[in-house]
């Protein structure tokens, strides 16, 4: 008994990391709620169900991180890659799945297998003892989410993501943009230039505003509520309670002096702030929205500097449920409270299926090596779910913490390669190539 390992959720992360665990021989107890207590998105009492799209995007391995993510789980022997490859459906580059036929095979394999037991019922408080994996996702029930509010305090969980557009650093046009905090603010050089600017003229400002206007924007789901938008109002919502609003708010002009054109005062100024250690993604301060991705692109790209953004992520704002990782979470992804409790999933502040698979494999594979005496070395920060998990625990801003899709401005550069667009292949090649020659030896060892 004391060497079982309990995981709270069925979803993504909770089944792979089921089955990692249950393959090296440990007794796994999965607590599932559904369908005896429902969420608003779920549709059946299937493991790993897939709540929207039917698609773990891209497959390709070479040239984008959420592909290589696939590759590194492959690589792992993990189930969910396996059922999603046996139940594919033609999409081009994407891997999309037969979202039935899936779920009810990763339901099969892991209630088939022998050191598995799946225990339905909603577990209600943070457990004191034993090994457990909390894996709950974006919709942890209200009861389990207050118990760990009560232990982590009400600012280190959220409920609602509002996720502001980030952009790939070396994107951004520096013959428009500069680095200066407002009015000069802090004690180093460095906190003086935390924040990087793009200004606009009047004339920018109106086409600008005129374009969220009319920007596609998306509803939001059933059962979401828009109650809690005090604070974090969407962009275009600003925008439609007057004009002016954003220029006074998120894109107010003072205290910054543009030194390409120093006599000239910008009509308004979009800042970003930094959103990684490494200093590879800004993310443009106050912009979360609802605007549709397509729309993003092209609003975005509107502004002086960012025209030739690339974006690491779009902007988006959904019910959530994740805690704030880089200070509650070990690099062993422990609960540092609690460190018989791990954390994996949605709920760590990862964004996406895969992601989510991705830290259930890892959240495993660290409580194994813990309940056989081992401890496995930190995951290579240069593969896809070491570059996830070293965001999550240390290298994302604390203060500002978002969930995130895996993507190549998390990773550490490759020196000595080209910045920019034109580089782009030959350095995503040259990620991909490490962190598989790293994940390969990491697995190994
Ligand atoms: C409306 C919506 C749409 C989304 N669309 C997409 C999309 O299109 N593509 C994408 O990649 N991602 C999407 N996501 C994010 C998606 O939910 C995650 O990517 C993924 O499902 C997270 O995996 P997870 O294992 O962390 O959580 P989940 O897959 O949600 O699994 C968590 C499990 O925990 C169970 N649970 C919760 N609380 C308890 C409790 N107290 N006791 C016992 N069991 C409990 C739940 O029933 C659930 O089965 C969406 C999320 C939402 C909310």
């Amino acid at each position: 008994m004391e060497n079982t390992l309990h995981i709270i959720g069925g979803g993504m992360a909770g089944s792979e990391a089921a089955w990692q665990a249950a393959q090296a021989g440990v007794q796994i107890v999965i607590h599932e709620m559904r369908p005896t207590v429902e969420t608003f998105a779920h549709q059946t009492g299937n493991l790993a169900e897939m709540v929207c799209s039917n698609s773990f995007r891209s497959d390709d391995d070479e040239q984008n991180a959420v592909g290589l993510l696939h590759w590194e789980m492959r690589q792992a022997n993990g189930l969910l890659m396996e059922m999603a490859d046996a139940h594919q459906l033609p999409a081009g580059g994407a891997l999309a799945v037969d979202r039935d036929a899936f779920s009810n095979a990763v339901t099969e394999r892991l209630r088939a297998h022998p050191n598995v037991r799946v225990e339905e019922g909603e577990i209600t408080d943070l457990p004191t003892d034993g090994h457990w994996i909390i894996a709950t996702g974006p919709l942890t029930s209200g009861a389990l989410a207050q118990s760990i509010r009560a232990e982590t305090g009400a600012d280190s969980l959220a409920f609602f993501d509002a996720i502001a557009p980030i952009v790939y650093t070396d994107s951004i046009d520096m013959s428009q943009a500069w680095f200066q905090s407002r009015y000069d603010k802090g004690d180093t050089e460095e906190e003086r230039k935390a924040y990087l600017n793009c200004p606009m003229t009047r004339d920018q400002y109106d086409a600008f505003i005129d374009a969220l206007l009319a920007a596609d924007k998306t509803e939001f789901h059933e059962g979401e509520t828009a109650g809690y938008f005090d604070g974090c109002l969407p962009i275009e919502v600003m925008a439609e309670r007057g004009r002016e609003t954003l220029r006074h708010g998120p894109m107010k002009p003072v205290g910054l002096t543009n030194p390409h054109q120093p006599d000239v005062k910008p009509w308004a100024v979009v800042q970003l702030r930094r959103d990684n250690a490494l200093g590879t993604l800004f993310n443009i301060v106050g912009f979360q929205t609802k605007m549709k991705y397509g729309a993003q692109t092209e609003v975005f790209r509107t502004i002086p500097g960012l025209e030739n953004a690339s974006f690491a992520r779009l902007g988006g704002i959904h019910r959530n449920t994740f805690i704030n990782s880089p200070t509650l979470l070990d690099d062993q992804m422990r609960l540092k409270s609690r460190p018989n409790i791990r954390f994996a999933g949605q709920i760590t502040g990862v964004e996406g299926y895969v992601e989510s698979a991705a830290m259930g494999l890892l959240a495993a594979r660290l409580a194994i090596a813990e309940l056989t005496g081992k401890t496995l070395p930190p995951v290579p920060a240069t593969t896809a779910t070491g570059a996830l998990v070293t965001h999550i625990t240390g290298g994302a801003e604390a203060k500002t913490f978002q969930p995130m899709n895996v993507n190549f401005g998390l990773f550490p550069p490759v020196e000595g390669l080209k910045g920019g667009r034109r580089g782009r292949k030959d350095r995503y090649k040259a990620y991909t190539d490490r962190a598989k020659a790293d994940w390969t030896a990491w697995l190994a060892g």
